[in-house]
């Protein structure tokens, strides 16, 4: 364990009670846990095993070697685990040998997981048909998906266990996007069903769909018209932080996300106190200048852990219980608070600041950093760098 003093908390506790709260609200359709990019900087190694642990069947992940760290770390229950960003050149040996589920939507993918399957001896291996409904990001195009149906029905190999699409603003609570994609959906599961494929799932759904009872109910609704079973795939509500809907949440998703709880907390430590006079300046190009005699805390965290430099004459981070804000720009390894405000007998060097989460009764959530760093709270979390280690914490 580093002895530098900057490590994020993970509360498996809490990562479990969500979990457990959007599968209460999917009701009888079934989670993928989200755990890609480290589970949303989280670590997957203690998010994966956690999510199964608390019932999750499916993990989804962005790649194969994601895939391949998910499925070590769950040693025991290996759950299925989807790599929504379709198999790479090379992946193919490392999917069919662990049975990974890949999204599939172009000829490329089709030969190099058939040539996995082949390698290892593997008969069959499920993938899972994306269509793209309007995102333009990946998934193949409404228009010429049964060309591909038909290209796969050559890969012997190759099984379709699942259709799936990707809903770009189930965030808008209009839904008028949405809809548009849904029509999509519809008719490429009509046309899957007419070219007698019977695949299991439909994978569609992020967090914002899933909260959103409209949505999920309609969603449950076009699966089991087509006989299939709802895989809906929540990320960022697994780690306690609702959707910002555009304008408004609908009632539905207001009333779970309320028992969504924080899941990490970034802290650091006062590594060293001092004092500066009036019209002293603080850190690189002197931005900040006291006009006050001054009480400086210096911290072990700087924007190679992730800490945006944005939040530079922006935002605060807790100290003693109180909010104590940032104090010149932050440096690459350091911080400075400006800790003028925290009584001088309530402070010492070595005392733990936290720079994301809860202290006594003051709170910094990710959205906070969003807001300072005008980004969003995915950001914030995926950007904490892969020196500041990940604790377990009840
Ligand atoms: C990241 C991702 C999700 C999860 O989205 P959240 O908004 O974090 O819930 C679901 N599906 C796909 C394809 C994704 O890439």
């Amino acid at each position: 364990m580093p002895t530098r003093p900057c490590w994020a908390e993970i509360d498996l506790a809490a990562f479990a009670h969500n979990l457990r709260l959007l599968q209460r609200t999917a009701d009888a359709s079934t989670l993928a846990a989200t755990v890609k990019a480290d589970a949303y900087g989280h670590s997957i190694a203690l998010c994966a095993p956690a999510a199964v642990e608390a019932g999750a069947s499916w993990l989804a992940v962005t790649s194969t070697d994601e895939a391949l760290t998910a499925a070590r770390a769950c040693a025991e229950v290996v759950p299925r685990i989807l790599v929504l960003s379709g198999p790479f050149p090379g992946d193919g040996e490392a999917v069919a040998a662990y049975g990974f589920t890949c999204s599939v939507w172009q000829r490329e993918h089709l030969q190099e997981l058939h040539g996995g399957a082949l390698q290892c001896g593997r008969s069959e291996l499920p993938v899972h048909l994306e269509i793209d409904t309007g995102m333009s990001r990946q998934g193949v195009a409404p228009e010429d998906q049964i060309e591909f149906l038909e290209t796969l029905c050559t890969f012997p190999t190759l099984r379709l266990d699942g259709v799936m699409t990707h809903l770009y603003a189930a965030d808008e609570s209009d839904h008028a996007a949405t809809q548009r994609q849904l029509k999509r959906l519809a008719d490429s599961l009509c046309a899957v069903r007419e070219r007698g494929f019977a695949p299991a799932w439909l994978s569609v759904g992020n967090s914002a769909a899933l909260l959103d009872r409209d949505l999920r109910s309609q969603l449950a609704a076009m699966a089991s018209r087509h006989g299939l079973r709802l895989l809906l795939r929540p990320g960022i509500a697994l780690y306690g932080v609702p959707p910002e809907y555009d304008p408004q949440p609908p009632e539905s998703a207001a009333a779970s996300s309320a028992g969504l709880l924080p899941v990490l907390r970034w802290k650091t430590r006062v590594t060293s106190l001092r004092r500066i006079a009036p019209g002293e300046v603080v850190g690189y190009n002197g931005s900040f200048q006291a006009t006050q005699p001054m009480r400086l805390a210096l911290l072990a965290v700087g924007y190679a852990d992730g800490l945006s430099r944005r939040l530079s004459h922006r935002g605060h981070a807790l100290v003693a219980g109180l909010r104590a804000p940032y104090a010149g720009r932050i440096s690459m390894d350091q911080a400075v608070l400006d800790v003028t405000g925290v009584p001088e007998e309530r402070l010492r060097t070595g005392d733990e600041v936290v720079l994301l989460g809860r202290q006594g009764d003051s709170v910094v959530t990710a959205e906070d950093h969003a807001r300072w760093a005008e980004t969003i709270p995915w950001e914030i979390f995926t950007a904490i760098a892969a020196r500041v280690p990940r604790i377990a914490a009840g």
